[in-house]
């Protein structure tokens, strides 16, 4: 067996595994990160930036990169007769987003861990660990038949939603708090440079009635757009749409208006932790990241923005603290605790059977609630804010976490 050692291993070459091998290799640590795919490899995403990804992708230097990608103004929400363009509307963020597919958007952001220092071992499937007490010893991995150990003071777990480590390592995601499931695919589009994300918040069955759902339209400014479909649930309310078909449904009743034409290409679905409800974030020396500690907004299945800033606290982390077990779950939650609870929260109540099209026809005639809406939907309320949306969000979510059996992060 071949035996390996760094300062940092970084499990995981998704958004939030390379931003942190990033951020530790810029701050003079030996970081290795290992995936267990070869890159370029592609990945289940409406490949959606939200103004806030930008922003940390800009901060990692991305910025000149990201100028020559479609730049997106807002959101275009239809359904229940309406349709309403809302432009990005957060106070410290940037203006727009983007759209990038998700096989270069990765392979991108692994370079910059690259330029900045850290070894990255592709092909490499961690499957093991041995402890020491609360601390991960070694991660045991597999490159084909061949065995490595990795040995780290510091392991960053940034394995994604199914998170393998998280099963040897007792992390446990909790689906009795809504959770996401989704479809996408491409399709060659004559809209495919079209300035506005499109969600479309009112879908229909076979039968006409309204689904749970939402249909989205990403244009990327290659002659493709992204679609897909999506849905909330918990264990209680189990998802009960074949996605798949939905997809295809939602794409031929697009058809004319997008100017979509020939197949889907690529069709994939994926679960969507959220909420931060998932315990078991850290130990004394790892830490979970990303979708593997269940960073994703409840409210519009955006995780991108979560990872990559999940992946910088991290790294920023292990300059200030000496063990992780309550500082991390402690760091997630006063970062993201507040909007956690209140989103999750509503996103269960948009499982309840019957209230999305009593809610949906009133949301959608409100212009000014539909603009509340994208901010806090849009994970557009920063800390920093001061008005009152931002106020108000944060007090809500003050008295939801209040009422939380189980806190996001614990
Ligand atoms: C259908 C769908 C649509 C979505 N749309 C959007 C969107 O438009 N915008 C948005 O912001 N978010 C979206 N999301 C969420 C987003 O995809 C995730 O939140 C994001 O990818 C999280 O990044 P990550 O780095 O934590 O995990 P991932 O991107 O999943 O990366 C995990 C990495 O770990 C590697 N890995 C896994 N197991 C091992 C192992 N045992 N050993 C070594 N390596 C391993 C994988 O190969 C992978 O490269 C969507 C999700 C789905 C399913």
């Amino acid at each position: 067996m071949t035996s390996l050692t760094c300062d940092v291993l970084v499990v995981g070459g998704g958004p939030s595994g390379s931003s942190a091998a990033s951020w530790a290799a810029r701050s003079g640590k030996k970081v290795i990160l290992i995936d267990k795919e070869i890159f370029p490899r592609d990945k289940a995403c409406g490949d959606g930036l939200t103004p806030r990804a930008i922003h940390e992708l800009t901060k990692l230097g991305l910025g000149e990169w990201l100028a020559d990608k479609p730049k997106n103004l807002g959101l275009r929400a239809a359904g229940f007769g309406q349709e309403l363009l809302l432009p990005w509307n957060g106070p410290s963020l940037p203006k727009h987003g983007s759209a990038v597919p998700r096989i270069e958007l990765d392979n991108r952001i692994l370079q910059v861990a690259k330029d900045s220092g850290a070894d990255v071992h592709e092909g490499v499937a961690a499957f093991d660990v041995t402890m020491n007490g609360g601390a991960i010893e070694s991660v045991l991995t597999k490159r084909g038949e061949e065995v490595i150990e990795y040995r780290a003071k510091h392991v960053i777990i940034a394995d994604g939603v199914r998170s393998q480590l998280g099963r040897k390592l007792k992390r446990e995601w909790h689906r009795d708090t809504a959770y996401g499931v989704a479809a996408r695919a491409y399709i060659t589009s004559e809209r495919s440079d079209d300035p506005w994300i499109s969600s479309h918040l009112e879908l229909r069955g076979a039968d006409n009635e309204v689904l749970s759902g939402y249909g989205w339209i990403f244009p990327l400014g290659t002659g493709e757009v992204n679609i897909g479909v999506g849905t909330l649930a918990t264990n209680k309310r189990p998802a009960d749409l074949n996605l798949r078909q939905l997809m295809s449904q939602y794409t031929e009743l697009q058809r004319d208006e997008w100017k979509l034409s020939g197949d889907l290409r690529l069709p994939w679905s994926a679960m969507l932790p959220m909420g931060g409800a998932v315990s078991g974030v850290a130990g004394t020396n790892f830490m979970f990241i990303g979708d593997a500690a269940g960073c994703v907004n409840p409210l519009n299945g955006e995780g991108i923005d979560y990872g990559l800033e999940t992946g910088r606290l991290a790294a920023e982390m292990l300059q200030t603290e000496t063990d992780f077990s309550e500082a991390w779950p402690n760091e997630l939650r006063e970062h993201y605790g507040l909007a956690f609870s209140i989103a999750r929260r509503l996103a269960g109540l948009l499982t309840v059977p019957g209230l999305l099209p009593k809610a949906g026809p009133i949301g959608m005639r409100s212009r000014s609630l539909m603009k509340v809406a994208l901010r806090v939907m849009g994970n557009l309320v920063t800390e920093e804010d001061k008005d009152i949306t931002a106020r108000a969000w944060r007090t809500a979510g003050r008295l939801s976490i209040k009422l939380d059996h189980r806190a996001p992060f614990s």
